[in-house]
């Protein structure tokens, strides 16, 4: 870490911030400059360095002080060059192939499932999306079927050859949505929720882990971390958009999310261009967009009614839209030396 000395520091006070330093058994390596003085500590481990950070903060002769590495370690670049491939029971996600997960927002009844993630696996997708507990922001809407949502996702998941991918809210059903789920969802609303993700890293079920409303990049890492540290090496990051001040879109996708997470980490990033947009005209723009830019999975809404659906009926695609999307994305994902 790196401590900025304030502009009136004197010798004494120079000479007592070393000397913590060095008391904390770290290198002090100082550079002492015509106005202000700045004094390197090294070999700080991690565990210890937000402790230290805020202590010499809270000196008045301190102006600042900085970590220089990342606040996330394992969900860091430097731990591979490459995207590391998350095995989803059979199904790659973070591969030259781009995973494709699509199906209901929300489990609402077998035939609605059914009919969304028959239409999802013939265009193509491998893994079925949908929701058994939902978060929603209203207590008066529908809350989900709860485990018998899971049962439906699973028997027609098996019937298709398709995995599952489903959100689990509550740390204490992280066992009971293993037993059905290929992959754990994690959604925005909990990407903060250190106690659940501290549950999803003891098991070893790869895990969908959105980012938060208004969570930055760097803050989405290291929630990610959280599940890494835990012992659960399978964690795959998903753009949802975030809040900002538009209106006209239900959040605002970041897309420039994708290439600045490969730049600072390893994981695999996939794109949710419905919760993105809120739109089913924008959907498909958006989609293509997603693999433009080098997304490694999509997970979009399909329900075969949208009209009558009880969430995000708004923002799915109809069965017949996402097949055809499905073919448009082809020609897009082999100019940027992907498949699909
Ligand atoms: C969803 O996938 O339907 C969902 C609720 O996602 P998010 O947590 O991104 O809002
Ligand atoms: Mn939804």
């Amino acid at each position: 870490m790196i401590v900025v000395m304030a502009a009136h520091a004197t010798e004494t006070e120079i000479k007592d911030v070393e000397q913590r330093i060095a008391d904390w058994g770290y290198g002090v390596h100082p550079i002492y400059g015509a106005e202000r003085t700045v004094i390197g500590a090294t070999g700080v481990p991690e565990a210890d360095k937000a402790r230290y950070m805020e202590s010499l903060e809270s000196l008045p002769y301190v102006e600042q002080v900085m970590a220089i590495l990342k606040p996330y370690k394992l969900a860091s670049r430097e731990i591979s060059p490459t995207t590391t491939v998350i095995d989803v029971k059979g199904v790659p996600v973070g591969g030259n192939q781009i995973a494709l997960m699509a199906g209901p927002c929300t489990v609402e009844s077998y035939e609605q499932t059914w009919e969304s993630a028959k239409a999802c696996k013939e265009a193509g997708a491998t893994i079925l999306r949908g929701g058994a507990y939902k978060p929603s922001t209203s207590p008066y809407s529908f809350q989900g079927l709860g485990i018998e949502g899971l049962q439906i996702l699973r028997d027609i998941a098996d019937k298709l050859d398709m995995k599952v991918v489903t959100e689990v809210m509550d740390l204490r059903l992280v066992e009971t949505v293993c037993q059905y789920a290929d992959m754990l969802q994690v959604g925005a609303r909990n990407m903060q929720n250190y106690d659940l993700l501290r549950e999803v890293g003891k098991v070893k079920t790869p895990v969908l882990l959105k980012r938060g409303l208004s969570a930055k990049i760097e803050e989405w890492l290291q929630a990610a971390e959280y599940i890494l540290i835990g012992g659960n090496p399978n964690v795959i990051l998903c753009e949802r958009g975030i809040r900002t001040f538009e209106t006209y879109t239900r959040n605002t996708l970041d897309l420039s999310a994708v290439p600045a997470v490969r730049e600072l980490s390893h994981l695999p990033v996939v794109i949710d261009p419905s919760q993105g947009t809120g739109k089913r005209s924008l959907v498909m723009a958006m989609t293509k967009a997603a693999v433009a830019v080098g997304a490694d999975g999509l997970i979009i809404e399909v329900h075969p009614h949208p009209d009558q659906a009880l969430k995000d009926g708004a923002q799915s695609l109809t069965c017949e839209n996402f097949t055809q999307l499905v073919a448009e994305l082809k020609p897009i994902a082999a100019a940027v030396g992907r498949s699909i």
